[in-house]
């Protein structure tokens, strides 16, 4: 294995309590792509992340040979991508000390001569899974979204193959766990989506580029769907919270269905006001007193749903908040709310009401759901 060195004192609390020998491993893992993401951050109990996310995190490798001839520090290298590294650049002076190729040769010695062994490696790194269309037909309508959304970024000239290469990095499903159901449901679980091709029949993108609108369905069903992405949008933010402070609930799965109920009659953004309301007032607690953690996670999904329940009864304002710098919109969600249902923001500030669409002049409406043939 190839041995990293990193500015031990700038490593991310993410890593926190792991030995140096174990962050070289997860270095190589990445790199070697011997492992798909999700199963390093289960190996080495990571806490959740997304690709954009962990890219970030990865402690930047130290050039331990060949310092900055006039800056005299070690030079820093970055990860851009899994398989490759930066440059090697002084943190001072900003000069490139090693290139890319350089680079590469010294830490990838293997991959450099083009042997059976890496080609292998290489190809099993790429997921490769089919669609049908009655695999198309028999999915969910967020799953089908999702996959509209993946045709509509990465679908090849002849409409045959989805690159997952052609996907961007950043986030592009509101939540971790979300994204993991919905590479699952698709046949691809324990991948994030460019780690995947999808071989789909052409007819599917055929259709969903000639339909003339992006997601050719009934108004009722795109409802449902800015439902769904927005109680996803409000679990990213609850647990991200917690897991930032080092919270962890057993009631995750709780978490879902109490959201649906609150979607009812609040927006993402007034969610999230009363989740940060639950939160300081646990958390609070939680450091006079140090309860249990596990408890307090849970006593802070409860008071959401009272909370709620209690301030609809009186008809109290709750104040719509802004998205959280932290947790930029998803990919998924922008596609929803700008080019398919079209309402841009109100997706966030507003209750998610079959209204909004209907009256909305931009939204073509369909009398019935298209299918093929
Ligand atoms: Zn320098």
């Amino acid at each position: 294995m190839t041995s990293y060195q990193f500015d031990e004192s700038n490593i991310q609390p993410y890593f926190k309590g792991l030995s140096h020998t174990q962050l070289v491993e997860i270095v190589s893992h990445f790199h070697n792509k011997d492992l798909t993401l999700s199963k390093i951050i289960e190996n080495y109990n990571l806490g959740q992340a997304t690709f954009a996310q962990f890219l970030k995190l990865l402690p930047p490798l130290l050039l331990s040979d060949k310092s900055c001839a006039e800056c005299v520090v070690l030079p820093l290298i970055r990860h851009i991508k899994r398989g490759k590294l930066s440059g090697a650049f002084c943190p001072s002076c900003e000069k490139v000390v090693l290139s890319d190729v350089e680079v590469h040769k010294k830490f990838f010695p293997e991959s450099s001569h083009k042997n059976k062994k890496s080609k292998t490696k290489q190809l099993s790194s790429i997921k490769i899974i089919s669609i049908s269309k009655a695999k198309y037909e028999s999915l969910d309508i967020d799953v089908k979204l999702f996959l509209h959304y993946l045709i509509d970024k990465g679908i090849s000239k002849d409409y045959t193959v989805i690159n997952g290469k052609n996907l961007s990095t950043d986030v592009l499903v509101p939540n971790v766990r979300y994204q993991e159901y919905l590479m699952t449901t698709l046949g691809a679980e324990g991948y994030y989506p460019h780690e995947v091709n999808i071989n789909i029949d052409p007819e599917i993108a055929h259709w969903y580029f000639k339909s003339g609108t992006l997601f050719p369905f009934h108004l009722d069903e795109k409802f449902v769907l800015w439902r769904k992405i927005a109680v996803q949008e409000v679990v990213e933010i609850f647990f991200g919270t917690l897991e930032s402070k080092g919270l962890i609930t057993d009631q995750g799965a709780a978490v879902v269905p109490i959201m649906e109920d609150l979607i009812r009659i609040y927006s993402v953004g007034q969610l999230i006001n009363l989740v940060w309301q639950s939160f300081n007032s646990w958390y609070n607690k939680y450091l006079k007193k140090s309860s249990d953690k596990m408890h307090i996670a849970n006593m802070i999904i409860y008071t959401c749903q009272n909370r709620g329940e209690y301030k609809k009864q009186r008809c109290q304002k709750v104040l719509c908040y802004d998205r959280p710098e932290t947790y930029p919109q998803s990919e998924l969600s922008k596609y929803l709310f700008n080019d398919v249902l079209k309402i841009g923001d109100k997706g966030f500030t507003k209750i998610p009401c079959p209204s909004e669409l209907y009256s909305n002049p931009n939204i073509v409406v369909q009398s019935r759901t298209i299918t093929f043939n």
